[in-house]
């Protein structure tokens, strides 16, 4: 008898009869003699409707009402798949995260998980129940509803899963594994049996949100069994996902790429004509942190006649708030001939711990996409991935090139 988590993400239980289908998986594995705790997402496009009437009201609601409002979806998910289980005859009982406690930090709209209490979970499961808890949400010290950023559910399960120590986390999703890369863009793309850890956590931070990043994160702190499959196959079905592992063994495959991200959420600003002196990127970047927002790539030219260009890039949504903080700057700490900036940007990475050992991959790279006159506008490195910047216009046509340079389609050999 294993303890499993099970989470279900929106399209997975994007209508009734899709709740009733992952009823009766549940159903399967509890015949088995499995305890099980089950996560729900909300129904697909749940989350976008109830942000956007929040929308409707406001061009910048309050994000401890936000929550409130985008909490509710989960809620749904939870009480329909308690009654589809009852239907079936077996106990289940539902939980929003308040109510286990999945306590979080106040970050509202980004909240991160503190603690969970296992007690209500574990009394319910001993009782042969079905628990399931709401993905995407928790409470805060104070007692306010929080959720966990877009995505959140995968954390929501994962979190569960090590709280309870639980043998497996399954994150069921519309596609039956981790792939080579997004299988909408690229039909041939190929499911991956297993996937390090380390490249998991790239793939995800790099664009790929089959999972989210923080859910990597988590299982990989507290080694969480880990493994994405799918929900629209039979619920009698034993096929076996992805598995994220933590160790690289001989039998596992010898690629040295293993899949490609992109994100298309990104927007490139250049300082150009910037003093080139000490101080000066910390002049540039401090109000941009001291905003709170992310910076990814950094790119600085060599100066020339005690000037320079300095580009870097920031999550789309924060575009213009970042330009805002620029303008507002410019002339106190640094000063520049002009900023500009391009929100039709994306960025393409490969990722493959083989890179560690094999020289040719960027050069290979650059010259796939100099073929098809692809401009790269940054580059950054590290030591399992590379990736560039290049016009969002291209981003699908570059991932599917660089899939077939790198044969991605084929199943590599053992070495
Ligand atoms: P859920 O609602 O179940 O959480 P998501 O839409 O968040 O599902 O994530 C699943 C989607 O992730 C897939 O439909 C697929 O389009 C996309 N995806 C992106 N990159 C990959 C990848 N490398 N492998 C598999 N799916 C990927
Ligand atoms: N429902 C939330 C979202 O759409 C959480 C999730 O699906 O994981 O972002
Ligand atoms: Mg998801």
């Amino acid at each position: 008898m294993a303890l499993i988590v099970q989470k279900y993400g929106g399209t997975s239980v994007g209508s009734t009869e899709r709740i009733k289908s992952v009823a009766r998986r549940v159903a399967r594995h509890h015949r088995d003699g499995h305890q099980l705790i089950v996560v729900p997402s909300a129904m697909s496009g749940e989350t976008n409707r109830l942000l956007a009437l929040a929308k409707e009201i406001s061009p910048n609601p309050n994000p401890r009402e936000l929550d409130v409002v985008a909490a509710t979806g989960e809620q749904v998910t939870i009480g329909l798949l308690s009654i589809a289980l009852h239907e079936l005859g077996l106990k289940a009982k539902s939980y929003t995260g308040g109510q286990v406690r999945v306590l979080t930090d106040s970050a509202f709209t980004k909240a991160r998980i503190l603690k969970i209490d296992e007690e209500r979970i574990r009394k319910d499961l001993a009782a042969g129940m079905v628990v399931i808890v709401a993905g995407f949400q928790g409470v805060d010290a104070e007692g306010n509803i929080t959720t966990l950023g877009r995505g959140g559910s995968d954390t929501s399960g994962v979190a569960l899963a090590a709280a309870l120590s639980a043998d497996e986390c399954q994150i069921y999703t519309d596609v039956d594994g981790v792939y080579t890369t997004d299988p909408r863009i690229v039909p041939e793309a190929r499911r991956l049996d297993r996937i390090t850890f380390e490249e998991m956590l790239e793939m995800a931070s790099l664009g790929s949100k089959v999972l989210q990043i923080r859910s990597v994160e988590f299982a990989g702190k507290y080694k969480v069994k880990l493994r994405v499959l799918s929900s629209f196959e039979d619920p009698e079905s034993t096929s076996t996902g992805t598995l994220i592992t933590y160790e690289e063994d001989d039998t596992m495959e010898q690629a040295i790429i293993s899949g490609i991200a992109f994100n298309r959420d990104e927007a490139k600003i250049s300082l150009m004509g910037v003093e080139d002196r000490p101080g000066v990127a910390y002049a540039i970047l401090g109000p941009i942190a001291a905003a709170n927002i992310d910076v990814d790539m950094i790119v600085q030219n060599i100066g020339a006649s005690g000037h320079t260009d300095f580009s870097f890039t920031v999550n789309r949504g924060e575009y213009q708030n970042a330009l805002d903080v620029l303008a507002k700057e410019k002339g106190k700490g640094f000063s520049a001939r002009e900023i500009i900036g391009d929100n039709k940007i994306g960025k393409v990475s490969l990722v493959g711990i083989g890179m560690r050992s094999h020289v040719g991959i960027a050069a290979k790279m650059f010259r796939t996409l100099a073929d098809e006159q692809i401009n790269i506008q940054m580059i950054s490195t590290s030591e399992i991935k590379t990736s560039v910047v290049i016009d969002e216009k291209y981003l699908e046509l570059a991932v599917r090139v660089l899939h077939r340079a790198f044969e991605l389609e084929r199943a590599p050999q053992p070495a």
